[in-house]
C-alpha cells in the first residue's frame, strides 16, 4: 500500500486509490474521495465539482456546509457510527469532535486498519461530544498543535479566564468582542457566554448565527442570545459581542481573541480555546491507537513525527 500527500491525502493499493480531504487537482483519477470536515484547508469545491463521477463520502452536516444546494453529484452522506460497504474496502466513520459534522474515517483495505484522524479534540467541551480513539494499524494525525510548546490549560480555566476577562472589560465599561474561528470556536464562545451566570447579554455576528442555526438544528443547545446588527443603531446594548477570528479589529483593549495560536502572544487579551487537539492529545492519541506506522500531516509534522519516534519508538513519520 502506497500513502502519500498530493493535494490531499492519497492511499493507493494496487490500481485503487482514495483521496482525502483534496485542496488541489491531483495528477490522477481517484476512485473515491472522503471529505473530514467544512473547514476550507479540508477541501476544494471546484475538484469536488472535476470529479462528478468520483464518490464523495462527507457526514451529512458537512454536506449542508459545503454543498446546500445539494449540487454535487454523487455524495454519500456518512454520519458517525455508519459504515459503508464498498467494492474493496469498508469506510466507517467516527465523530472527531473538532466542528459540527468532523470525521475521523477509518479505512479496512487489504485487512489494514488504516485511521485518518482528521481535526479531531479529545476534551469534553461545552459542545459536541469528544472524538474516540480509534485503534489502528496505519495512524494518519493531523499536527496541527504538534509541538510541545502548545499544551493547552485544562478547558475549564480557560473557561474560567474568558469569563473572568469578559466581566472585567465589561465593568470599566467596554463594549466587548471576543473572537473565535467563525465554524467551530464560536459556537463554543456562543454556548460560554449565553449560559454564564455573569448576567451577560451576549449577541453574535450573523455570519456565526447561521452556523449556530444549523448547531441548534443538531441538538446542540447553545442558549439564549441576541443576533448582532450590523446597523449600529439597532444595537440594544449587547454585551459582549461574538465575532468571527478574521473581523478586524480597530482596537485591541476591548478584545479577547480566542485561538490556540494564543501561547505565542504575549500581549493581554489571547486566550488559546481552541477546537483542536493540543500536543499532549496528540500524543496521547497515537498512544492510545498502538499503531504500527504512524503519519503525520499538517502543521507541526516534523516535530510530533520524531517525538513520537524518540519518546515512544512509533515507526512515525511525516505525510510527504
Ligand atoms: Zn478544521
Amino acid at each position: 500500500m502506497n500513502i502519500y500527500y498530493e493535494q490531499g491525502i492519497v492511499l493507493k493499493e494496487e490500481n485503487y486509490s482514495l483521496l482525502i480531504d483534496p485542496v488541489g487537482y491531483p495528477s490522477f483519477k481517484p476512485d473515491i474521495i472522503l471529505i473530514s470536515h467544512a473547514h476550507r484547508d479540508h477541501y476544494n469545491m471546484k475538484v469536488l465539482k472535476s470529479f462528478p463521477q468520483v464518490l464523495k463520502l462527507m457526514s451529512p452536516v458537512t454536506r449542508i456546509f459545503l454543498d446546500k444546494k445539494r449540487n454535487l453529484p454523487n455524495v454519500l452522506e456518512l454520519a458517525e457510527g455508519q459504515e459503508v460497504h464498498l467494492n474493496k474496502l469498508i469506510i466507517r466513520a467516527h465523530e472527531a469532535g473538532h466542528v459540527l459534522g468532523s470525521l475521523q474515517y477509518e479505512i479496512i483495505l487489504k485487512n489494514k486498519r488504516i485511521v485518518y484522524t482528521g481535526d479531531f479534540n479529545l476534551q469534553a467541551r461545552l459542545v459536541l461530544k469528544p472524538a474516540k480513539v480509534i485503534e489502528a494499524d496505519i495512524l494518519i494525525i493531523e499536527a496541527t498543535y504538534g509541538h510541545p510548546r502548545y499544551s493547552f490549560p485544562e478547558r475549564i480555566t480557560i473557561y474560567r479566564q474568558i469569563l473572568e476577562c469578559t466581566k472585567q472589560l465589561i465593568d470599566l465599561g467596554y463594549r466587548v468582542n471576543v473572537l473565535g474561528r467563525t465554524l467551530g470556536t464560536a459556537q463554543e464562545l456562543t454556548t460560554l457566554l449565553s449560559f454564564s451566570r455573569l448576567n451577560l447579554y451576549p449577541a453574535v455576528h450573523p455570519i456565526i448565527a447561521r452556523i449556530n442555526r444549523i448547531y441548534e438544528l443538531y441538538g446542540e443547545n447553545l442558549g439564549t442570545y441576541r443576533i448582532l446588527s450590523l446597523k449600529q443603531s439597532n444595537n440594544n446594548g449587547e454585551n459582549p459581542i461574538i465575532m468571527p477570528l478574521s473581523s478586524k479589529i480597530s482596537e485591541k483593549k476591548n478584545s479577547i481573541i480566542c485561538t490556540g495560536w494564543a501561547l505565542n502572544k504575549r500581549e493581554k487579551g489571547y486566550v488559546p480555546l481552541s477546537s483542536h487537539a493540543d500536543f499532549k492529545q496528540l500524543v496521547r492519541y497515537a498512544r492510545q491507537s498502538s499503531p504500527e506506522k504512524v503519519f503525520t500531516v499538517y502543521g507541526f509534522t516534523n516535530v510530533l513525527a520524531d517525538f513520537l519516534k524518540n519518546e515512544y519508538s512509533f515507526d512515525a513519520q511525516p505525510l510527504k
